[in-house]
């Protein structure tokens, strides 16, 4: 299958790795929209969150979202995190993908 996100997860792609486990992978945005901008994304492909029925590695996302923002030294002044979905979600790529935003307030939706 022709997918990016596909691709960075089996290193067949370049892309710089905040953290990974055997189930996710999270990565700098190539476009940040803030100072911390990072992808978590499942290793496996599903299309959009509408596909994955797995509530642990749904869970698994959040859980790494947090382990991210320590990271980052993000955790106490706080960050964003966004799935978008379909269409009107805004969604560009479809392999599902968590967005974490950070060092900079946001306001609005995505800021
Ligand atoms: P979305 O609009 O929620 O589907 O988000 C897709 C995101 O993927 C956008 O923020 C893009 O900047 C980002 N993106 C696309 N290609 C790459 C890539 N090769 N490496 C890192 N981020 C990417
Ligand atoms: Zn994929």
């Amino acid at each position: 299958m022709d997918c990016i996100f596909c691709k960075i997860a089996k290193k067949d792609i370049p892309a710089a790795v905040v953290l990974e486990n055997d189930n996710l992978i999270a990565i700098k945005d190539i476009n940040p929209q803030a100072p911390a901008h990072i992808l978590i994304m499942p290793k496996k492909h599903y299309a959009t969150l509408l596909d994955c029925k797995d509530k642990g590695l749904i869970g698994d996302m959040l859980l790494m979202a947090n382990q991210v923002a320590e990271k980052l030294k993000v955790y106490e002044k706080g960050f964003r995190v966004v799935i978008n979905t379909n269409q009107d979600g805004g969604q560009t790529v479809f392999h599902l993908h968590m967005h974490l935003l950070a060092g900079r307030p946001l306001s609005g939706m995505m800021g």
